[in-house]
């Protein structure tokens, strides 16, 4: 198979002039492509032509706007088995997951942001300072947007940043991350059927090098980026440059499940095996450290074994796998690393803990049981690694969850409506959810607190993220 491998630029694909990178297959570790990468030239022309294609592009109305994103979503429908073919095997997820999943929401993003557009809230208009001066707000889009993307879900991270920018009348250079590119230059070639050239430009290299080069440019006026919290603060500095930029930052997260004495602990078991495992727990909101009540702790650690013993992990082409290899193997050593400082340092590793035989960067569903001071419990894993925490207090679960950097996801479980409330409400962090974890809604926005960055993807509020709200008043 082929992949598409060229940049994507006003409307056309061409070779990228910079360093090539090669792009793997997780599963087996083979090369699937060697990318070229973007040079200055090519990053310069790409925000060129997406500053001149703003002035008509920002001049259509919502209406024209909703057309657009609605073809691109039914196209991206009618398309979604190739895509998926590029995304499952470049990222290494399971195929029918991407397919059924992921694309369907991939183009749901589309298809709420081409809705939402057309439903923008105003303030009516009034008289603030006398009756004869007439007040009122407009939202204007920016300008261009500079994308950066991460690789743990390819597409969909860019369809939170594409559609929501391109909605609001803002154009758009996307980069992908360097590990995962080909799906995103595939779907490139589905905007172009239904956006003018110049809306959306996808542009590849490196974060350094590509991805600094692009976020510097003066003529950027927004950044967006879902990244590590270290790329979040290279943005603000790129941001506070010669020009002044907007920022909007996904970063990660190290979400807290608190589970108290009354819980279901079987919808949490079952809950959390999606959760948790998803796409190898390589997700910022995956469910990655459980504070238990003391008195069901045995009850739950056992349970979750159990469950993690009947994980099946395997290559993503196969119907029955319910998760695939990491994105890279420094990726796996990472995480294989972080399970061997906790076993040294004396935690119990009570289901998995290894590295597999065999090809491919997997690592084994893995349970540990680490008091709240350990590396494992308080920084960011990304993998398939759960650890488990026992509390004497509901106070305690709260004050350990809240101490923590980062602000993204996090989830209780009571059947006590009143006490799950309120924890819940005294949580620092973007999303809450009570006896459930890890359920999106695309009318509901996603974001963080603290480290975990801030603006929201998803919803009204991250359309209204891409856009300048102004006063206008009129004298009469
Ligand atoms: P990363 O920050 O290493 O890379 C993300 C992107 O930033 C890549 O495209 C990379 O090339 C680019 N980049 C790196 N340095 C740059 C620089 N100096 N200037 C411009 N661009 C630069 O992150 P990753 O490893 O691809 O993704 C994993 C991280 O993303 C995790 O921390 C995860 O929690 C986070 N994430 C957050 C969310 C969210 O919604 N908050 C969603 C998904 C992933």
């Amino acid at each position: 198979m082929t992949y598409e491998s060229r940049l994507f630029i006003n409307g056309a694909y061409v070779a990228g002039q910079g360093p090539t990178l090669p792009s793997h297959e997780p599963a087996t570790g083979k090369l699937l492509a060697q990318v070229a990468s973007a040079d200055r030239g090519q990053i310069d022309a790409a925000v060129t032509t997406a500053h001149a294609a703003f002035a008509k592009w920002s001049q259509t109305t919502p209406k024209e706007r909703s057309r657009a994103l609605l073809r691109i979503a039914d196209a991206i429908e009618a398309q979604s088995h190739s895509l998926a073919d590029v995304e499952s095997i470049n990222a290494g997820k399971p195929w029918r997951y991407v397919q059924a999943g992921e694309l369907a929401n991939v183009a749901d993003v589309f298809r709420f942001f081409g809705t939402a557009v057309r439903n923008v809230p105003g303030t009516a208009a009034n008289g603030y300072r006398s009756s004869r001066h007439t007040s009122m707000m407009r939202r204007d889009p920016l300008g261009v947007i500079a994308s950066i993307a991460p690789w743990n879900y390819p597409l969909l991270m860019a369809a939170w940043k594409i559609a929501p920018a391109i909605a609001a009348g803002n154009t758009v250079v996307i980069k992908p991350s360097e590990n995962t590119p080909l799906s995103l230059l595939l779907l490139a070639s589905i905007l172009a059927e239904f956006l003018p050239p110049g809306v959306v430009n996808v542009i590849c290299g490196d974060g350094p090098e590509v991805g600094q080069t692009l976020i510097t440019h003066p003529l950027v006026r927004m950044i967006s980026l879902t990244g590590d919290v270290r790329t979040g603060r290279a943005v603000l500095k790129a941001a506070a440059g010669e020009s002044i930029k907007r920022t909007h930052l996904e970063l990660g997260g190290k979400a807290p499940v608190i589970v108290c004495a009354d819980a279901d602990v079987d919808v949490l078991v079952e809950t959390l095996r999606e959760a948790s495992f998803y796409n190898a727990g390589q997700d910022c909101t995956a469910a990655c450290r459980i504070f238990v009540d003391k008195s069901i702790a045995q009850e739950v650690t056992d349970k979750l074994a159990g469950m993690i013993g009947q994980l099946v992990y395997g290559a993503p082409e196969r119907n029955d796998v319910e998760f695939g290899p990491l994105i890279t193997a420094a990726q796996r050593d990472r995480v294989a690393g972080f399970v061997e400082r906790a076993r040294a340092d004396g935690a119990d590793i009570v289901a998995g803990g290894q590295t597999p035989d065999g090809e491919g960067y997997y690592y084994q569903p893995t349970l540990v049981a680490a008091p709240i001071s350990s590396e494992i419990v308080q920084k960011e894993v990304f993998g398939p690694v759960l650890t488990i925490t026992a509390f004497d207090e509901a106070a305690t679960a709260l004050e350990w969850a809240n101490a923590s950097d980062y602000g993204l996801a996090s989830s209780v479980w009571s059947r006590d409506s009143v006490q799950a409330m309120n924890i819940a409400n005294a949580l620092q962090y973007g999303v809450t959810w009570v006896n459930t974890h890890g359920v999106f809604a695309t009318e509901m926005p996603h974001g963080g607190m603290k480290n975990s960055g801030y603006g929201s993807d998803l919803s009204m509020q991250s359309l209204l993220d891409y856009t300048q709200v102004r006063h206008i008043m009129v004298a009469s």
